[in-house]
């Protein structure tokens, strides 16, 4: 049975996904701090989530939901200043991701295949996803001597190159934490009028600049956003900012219910009545943030790289040396777990930690200092 299985595998999927990885979460027995997924490390305080228990108690499980998501989106485009028509819900922003690439998807001509491009390193499911809709992905290089800064000039002669359908950009980025200015995001849209630039602002709550307003004026710039780095990844909640004439070609390719009733009504209620305490504990976050950078760049051989998001990147001894994958493993074994890049590449030698409350940092810090000690 598994043999023909695995045959059928190999005569039927896709070449260039036969030959990818799939997204891997690792879940080893005993955690103590969760820093591996760039979520917010406080759950819902208990008396928020017995009212919201009971909010939901009252949803019609037996309907499916609002193929619309109307009010779900009028409470997010009230937050965001836009009009309701403006936005799309998707089942997180990683749906977005997936529902532009296969919408957008159109050769260009004399082209076998649209290209996506975006910089590298970056979020692994803009790869993942040009691939599945049998996109080219094209990377752009950064510069990691300057915080894995994007020059100007590269990027331009790049697009101008590569003509891409898409070119996704996270700002702030996953994993270096960078920056890049919303300047050069204009600038780019505004001289490749034919390419559509996507502002991934995943990590917005983190950094502020975010290009929400720039849409009206500049027709092929869109931005994501998400609320699950705000407190509600369970909800799988994202949403895509855009002129209605280019919603209404996505709209296409999504499928009808694609946030569930439960979910949609959780982000409706949490929105309404609780949005200042989840921006509060980003502000928070921020504070850490700073404080755990200091405390990284104060250890021997650590060089943490700087970040505008809820995450620090940061490099362990030289690239190839092993130590940064030994140190993973040394803080996996005492449940603290954190994302490992250490492989050969731009990323060699570096470890990503989320940001989490005072006592997971601490304890993180602690961990890592008695490894690199060992
Ligand atoms: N964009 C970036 C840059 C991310 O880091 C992530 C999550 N890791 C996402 C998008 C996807 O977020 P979600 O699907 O949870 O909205």
């Amino acid at each position: 049975m598994s043999e023909r299985a695995a045959e059928l595998a190999a005569l039927l999927a896709r070449d260039e996904l036969r030959r990818a990885a799939a997204y891997q979460v690792p879940h080893p027995p005993r955690v103590r701090a969760k820093l591996d997924a760039n979520e917010l490390p406080w759950p819902l305080p208990p008396e928020v989530a017995g009212e919201l228990g009971r909010e939901l108690a009252a949803v019609e499980v037996n309907r499916y939901p609002d193929p619309d998501h109307a009010e779900l989106r009028a409470v997010l485009a009230a937050d965001l200043g836009v009009a309701p028509d403006w936005l799309l819900i998707g089942n997180g922003s990683d749906e977005i991701i997936q529902l532009l690439v296969s919408c957008f998807a159109r050769p260009r001509p004399g082209r076998a295949r649209a290209a996506v491009a975006f910089p590298s390193p970056t979020f692994s499911v803009f790869r993942a996803a040009a691939l599945a809709a049998g996109c080219e992905p094209v990377e752009i290089a950064t510069d990691p001597e300057r915080d894995f800064a994007l020059d100007a000039a590269a990027l331009d002669r790049a697009v101008a190159q590569a003509r891409p359908n898409l070119v996704f950009l996270a700002r702030p980025n996953n994993p270096t934490g960078t920056l890049w200015p919303s300047s050069l995001v204009a600038e780019l849209a505004a001289a490749h009028p034919d390419v559509l630039v996507v502002s991934d602002e995943a990590y917005a709550a983190y950094a502020g600049d975010g290009m929400v307003a720039r849409t009206a004026e500049l027709p092929n710039l869109v931005v994501m956003q998400t609320l699950s780095k705000i407190g509600l990844a369970a909800l799988r909640v994202g949403m895509l900012i855009a002129a209605p004439e280019l919603l209404a070609e996505v709209h296409k390719v999504r499928s009808p219910y694609n946030v569930g009733a439960l979910n949609a009504r959780a982000a409706i209620w949490l929105l309404r009545g609780h949005r200042e305490l989840l921006l509060a504990r980003c502000a928070e976050v921020v504070r850490e943030r700073e404080r755990v950078a200091a405390a990284l760049a104060a250890l021997p051989a650590v060089r943490p790289f700087t970040s505008r998001a809820n995450l620090i990147l940061f490099r362990i001894g030289q690239p190839g040396d092993g130590r940064a994958t030994a140190a993973w493993q040394a803080m996996c074994d005492r449940g603290v777990l954190v994302r490992c890049f250490d492989r050969p590449g731009p990323l060699s030698g570096c470890l990503r930690v989320t940001i989490g409350t005072p006592e997971e940092n601490d304890l993180f810090l602690a961990a890592l200092g008695d490894a690199l000690a060992a």
